[in-house]
């Protein structure tokens, strides 16, 4: 069944914008990014005053502000969804003069807009109803909300992509009876009808993996453009020796059969996620664990704009070598630069104490529309994009003329322990997620040397180019409108 994606946000709006005391039905146009399902992206009211028609039964737009809503929704490549309220009714249903006049304005607009896709919805003070258009007839669809929880009034009646499959069955076996007895057999049926996206299996992905497959998950698809080095066998989970060379995604594949004894189902791609997206379009869940902040920013602006839960990963390593030339501003070589800290060193011994070397992770849930985004967050470092995006013949020019450090080209430092504190951090918020268990957390900040974790609440910004109101939430992937913005052109002045 097709289904209506709204973030919390959307059902917020339009439940302030339509439900009013005065219990006028009111009217609003929902635009929605087309991808099977209809992705809400945006929400237009329609004043009282450019309402042809309204009462406490019955709302119509003037036929002038109808056409251009829909035109502007169509030339965005969107279809737009339009909403009414029943103010007096919490779990509403279309009226017959409802059905009547969709029917009405469904002949109307195939006429108009032939090929374009449409919907109705009806919201009340707790349920929503919609329909839309299947190319013969308006048949009803189901309603999601991404990040329900961040909600006052859950939506009545509305679906969770973490419903237990229609064929699952409770386990006689022992395998999850440990499982079992931490979150019911509910939340163990859910947990093998999910399916999650890992983009990224090194050292924190491969040990995301692994946990998954133990606590009996359906089906992952791993993303991993890269082979097994001899440097990662210090921390990738279920990889080893003799598979040096071979992709990673299919080392830990190979791994990922036996420890979920065969339950798993795996599918592999050795591709950058930039080249393969829709390779995560039946992922419920994504979780990135890659080291470029391009990757992550591609995930991101993707789990966006297909209102998709994006859960983000990572750690950081400064030791007093790193921060000594991450942080020169004369441009000190990394050599001048290990030379000076390691003088330090010797005249003030309180280096070897545990804080000299600072690591750090974090777990960040994307619920789009409802907590922060990346963006939101300001966490995309466009320095380090910028040099991502250069070729390998670019990149060593700059780094002869000294525009790149050669401290921002060394790999990262790493550690098999900060990567499992992180890892198991992760699954715990994926589990949270899925089973319902308890609430998700937005974000969570692990600080090493302290033994700390904190919990941070977000919200998601007006002002984010990605989920705020110029951004790209719900949009699907259409062909334009993408999230980095280029400058704007100078307007063509007129007299
Ligand atoms: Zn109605
Ligand atoms: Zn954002």
């Amino acid at each position: 069944m097709r289904t209506l994606r709204l973030s919390a946000k959307t059902v917020r709006r339009l439940r302030e914008t339509l439900l009013k005391d005065d219990e006028q039905e009111r009217f609003a146009f929902v635009y929605a990014g087309d991808e099977g399902n209809l992705l809400a992206h945006q929400v237009v009211t329609v004043d009282d005053d450019a309402m042809a028609r309204q009462s406490k039964t019955a709302c119509r737009p003037a036929p002038e502000i109808e056409r251009e809503r829909l035109s502007e929704c169509y030339d965005q490549q969107l279809a737009p969804v339009l909403a009414h309220s029943h103010p007096f009714s919490a779990d509403p249903r279309f009226s017959s003069i409802d059905v009547e006049s969709m029917g009405r304005f469904r002949e109307w607009i195939t006429g108009l807009f032939p090929d374009r896709s449409f919907g109705f919805a009806v919201v009340g003070t707790n349920g929503i109803e919609v329909v839309a258009d299947d190319e013969t007839r308006l048949e009803a669809i189901d309603v999601e909300v991404l990040g329900e929880w961040k909600l006052d009034r859950p939506v009545t009646g509305s679906n969770s992509r973490f419903d237990i499959d229609a064929d699952a069955s409770a386990h006689e076996d022992q395998r999850y009876d440990r499982n079992v007895r931490a979150f019911g057999n509910d939340g163990q049926q859910r947990l093998e009808s999910t399916t999650v996206g890992i983009v990224g299996v090194g050292g924190i992905g491969s040990m995301v993996a692994e946990q998954l497959s133990r606590l009996g998950v359906g089906e992952v698809v791993l993303v991993d453009p890269d082979e097994v080095e001899e440097s990662n066998l210090s921390r990738i989970s279920g990889v080893f020796d003799h598979q040096i060379g071979e992709p990673k995604v299919t080392a830990l594949r190979e791994h990922l059969l036996q420890s979920s004894g065969g339950s798993l189902s795996v599918t592999t791609v050795q591709e950058r996620i930039q080249n393969c997206p829709s390779v995560l379009d039946d992922c419920d869940t994504i979780i990135g664990c890659v080291d470029s902040v391009s990757a992550r920013s591609f995930c991101n602006e993707y789990a966006v704009k297909q209102l998709q839960y994006y859960l983000d990963a990572g750690v950081r390593i400064d030791t007093p070598d790193r921060t000594a030339t991450g942080t020169s501003s004369d441009g000190m070589t990394a050599e001048q630069g290990s030379k000076e800290s390691n003088e330090t060193a010797i005249e003030e011994p309180v280096q070897t104490d545990d804080q000299t070397v600072e690591m750090t992770g974090y777990v960040h849930l994307v619920a789009p529309g409802s907590n922060a985004c990346f963006d939101c967050l300001g966490r995309h470092d466009q320095a380090a994009a910028r040099i991502e995006q250069l070729s390998p013949t670019e990149r060593s020019a700059e780094q002869e003329r000294g525009y790149i450090d050669d401290d921002e080209l060394a790999p990262e430092p790493a550690v098999v322990h900060l990567n499992g504190q992180c890892a198991s951090k992760t699954v715990s918020v994926l589990v949270d997620l899925v089973t319902g268990v308890h609430t998700p957390p937005d974000f969570i900040r692990y600080e090493d040397h302290a033994h700390e974790m904190t919990e941070l609440t977000t919200a998601p910004s007006e002002h984010c180019p990605t989920c705020g109101t110029d951004g790209v939430l719900g949009v699907g992937q259409r062909s334009f409108g993408d999230a980095h913005f280029e400058p704007a052109e100078t307007p063509v002045e007129s007299d």
